[in-house]
């Protein structure tokens, strides 16, 4: 899917992120939720073993290492852990230590092309998330990490994990990880009010990042976000949606501006994976149409957007959200679009339709343009 640029509005990926961990490879869970890599060798392989064979083996070190990194952190033996890397490295192993350990079904192997993957949850969500680390090792030490891509917010920067039930935030130390828990709270709980409770598998998970500036925000994500962009949702490994938030464009938003962002974002996590056969107007029309009683800055924008709209005004298309130049009105005319379906309608034809958009019986392209239309006119 293009990037999306829209200033200050969130985009949405869908697409699946980071690398499958072999399964094969992967077994025996440890005291604290943590896996690591079975067909490791056992640690008393011997480091001048391990080192041995790092040049001419870079996957059986690999593995080693795994193996080693997951016996630590099972142990939660930090000393032991971050011994693993080298005197220049040893920084990287605290920050990973300390991110790994605040993780869930924490999995640790060696790929065949002699990376290190992980898989991880957050606190009770259901899906996964999967890194495949580029090691620089000296010897059978760790000596550094390439920039994988995607890059996960923890690769160099401490992370702190804030939780509450189903709703996870986690974010650069920096950053007020609590203040974004509440936003993410609220943004939850506006999403289940709207209908979307229980809806076709959301279970009320929802996982908000917030990388420590806009360039690990675009990294996050493979550099596909769109400068300017300030949210994205990126779908993981196991289906599950993981919203990633530009800290520093949303810096000086407002508190009710900030859950907006995040209640447009959790609608498009609720929509989940039957929400991506419907066109994407209908999708973005849905998630600004839930959030925008409670984001000012939305209405503004998309009150500004669509009012110049011509009374023949068209759904937008794929290509208006790609667009610098139309995409702002293309939000305005989709959450409007929406509204018109709702106001004839009814919210629940609307969200049964938008689950389904292929095979439910919605109205054609001109009566949904009809009711666009009839919406922008009630407006103007
Ligand atoms: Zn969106």
């Amino acid at each position: 899917m293009p990037a999306c640029s829209h200033p200050g509005r969130g985009v949405t990926r869908r697409r699946l992120l980071g690398v499958a961990v072999a399964g094969a490879g992967v077994a025996g869970l440890g005291g604290c939720g943590i896996r690591t890599d079975a067909s490791a060798p056992p640690a008393s392989a011997g480091p001048t073993g391990a080192a041995s064979t790092a040049t001419t083996d870079r996957p059986r070190t690999t593995r080693v290492v795994a193996g080693r990194l997951g016996d630590a952190l099972v142990a939660g033996d930090r000393t032991g852990f971050v011994d693993l890397f080298t005197a220049g490295a040893r920084s990287l192993g605290e920050v990973w230590f300390a991110a790994w350990r605040s993780f869930t079904d924490v999995a640790i192997g060696g790929s065949a092309d002699g990376h290190l993957e992980l898989t991880w949850r957050l606190g009770e969500e259901a899906g996964t998330s999967a890194a495949a680390l580029p090691i620089k090792f000296l010897g059978a030490l760790i000596d550094g990490v390439d920039d994988p891509s995607p890059l996960p917010i923890w690769l160099r920067h401490p992370v702190v994990l804030a939780r509450s039930g189903p709703v996870s935030v986690l974010a650069a130390a920096e950053v007020d990880a609590d203040a974004w828990l509440e936003h993410a709270r609220t943004a939850a709980d506006r999403v289940r009010d709207a209908g979307l409770d229980g809806w076709h598998g959301w279970t009320g998970d929802v996982v908000v990042e917030i990388p420590v500036d806009s360039r690990d925000f675009d990294l996050r994500d493979a550099g596909d976000a769109g400068s300017g962009a300030a949210a994205y949702t990126v779908r993981e490994v196991d289906h599950q949606d993981v919203v990633v938030v530009d800290p520093m464009v949303t810096r000086a938003w407002s508190d009710a501006d900030v859950a907006g962002l995040l209640t447009h974002e959790v609608v498009h996590v609720a929509l989940g994976v039957s929400g991506d056969r419907a066109p994407m107007w209908v999708r973005e029309g849905v998630a600004d149409w839930v959030a925008a009683p409670w984001w000012p800055k939305l209405r503004a924008e998309n009150r500004a957007a669509s009012a110049g709209a011509p009374a023949d005004a068209e759904l937008p298309t794929d290509a208006d959200f790609a667009d610098p130049d139309t995409v702002a009105r293309a939000y305005a005319l989709a959450e409007a679009a929406v509204a018109g379906i709702v106001a004839e309608h009814g919210r629940d034809a609307l969200l049964a339709w938008a689950h389904d958009w292929a095979g439910a019986p919605a109205p054609s392209a001109a009566a949904l343009t009809e009711l666009l239309r009839a919406e922008l006119a009630r407006r103007r």
